[in-house]
């Protein structure tokens, strides 16, 4: 049997494996929603790694490390509601249009995925309800509950510090959609220290051909929204997660104050 066979016959998720989603501090009544597309580097046992060994599924390009650790804390100060993915971004990205070639990617950055080569339409459609789907039902049911509050929709992301051999020297990226208003607000806070090279709709801009959960929850109901990106490196260890959580929290009270003070909240 081939694994596009096998997928085709059995359910994508065993029973005892996590759901495609986790919700982090639900009931948190602050005026931001958070969202972690590649928090989790776990491919479900019935893919076999997708046929990639355990260097590589740590790395990069299965998941963002140390954005699921900077979300949890950050959704902590701003007491922010948080839905995390719980699957590797190879078995399907919850960032991409399902029609992007790089929704189930047959290579990342050089590296071929065996898993992900000649999908049958099936094993392609169950990977869509397995987990694309249900994590961005579980973004939708968040935001259709909040009714009127106020709400900064922000996804956390992390990039690498080397790309095709050329370093990037962003510390980290305020990426933005149609509205920049809160992406440049951000952007400002950040960047004022002094002490920071903040990329502004870099090192990813966020174009509807790409990204799939700022256009489709951030954009269509008209939330302010940001794509925040930071560099892998400062990030790696407990105390610099902790320092990013915080710095982000401030900066993100310091634009909610200042929008309540002038009324525009
Ligand atoms: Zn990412």
């Amino acid at each position: 049997m081939t694994t596009a066979d096998t997928e085709d016959s059995i359910p994508l998720l065993a029973t005892d494996e996590p759901a495609a989603f986790e919700l982090f501090n639900v009931e948190g009544k602050g005026n931001a929603v958070l969202v972690c597309d590649h928090a989790a580097n776990r491919v479900p046992r019935h893919l076999h790694k997708l046929g990639l060994d355990d260097v590589r599924l740590a790395d990069h390009i299965a998941w963002d490390p140390g954005a699921a650790a900077v979300a949890r804390q950050l959704a902590a100060h701003l007491d922010a509601p948080l839905v995390l993915s719980a699957y590797s971004r190879l078995v399907i990205d919850c960032n991409r249009p399902l029609h992007s070639p790089q929704s189930i990617a047959e290579k990342s950055a050089g590296v071929t995925v065996p898993g992900n080569l000649a999908l049958s339409q099936n094993a392609r459609q169950a990977r869509i309800d397995a987990v694309f789907r249900p994590y961005h039902d579980a973004i939708e049911r968040l935001l259709d509950r909040r009714g009127g509050q106020p709400t900064l929709f922000i996804s956390v992301h992390s990039f690498t510090p080397v790309l095709d051999g050329e370093p990037r020297l962003w510390h980290i990226g305020i990426s933005w959609y149609r509205d920049r208003r809160f992406a440049h607000l951000l952007f400002d806070e950040l960047a004022r220290s002094g002490d920071l090279i903040v990329g502004d709709n870099q090192p990813y801009p966020i174009e509807e051909v790409f990204d799939y959960t700022i256009p489709e929850h951030g954009a269509r109901r008209g939330l302010p929204s940001v794509m925040i990106e930071i560099r892998q490196d400062g990030i790696r260890t407990e105390a610099s997660v902790q320092a990013w959580a915080a710095r982000l929290a401030r900066a993100c009270q310091r634009i909610e104050a200042a929008a309540l003070a002038t009324g525009r909240a």
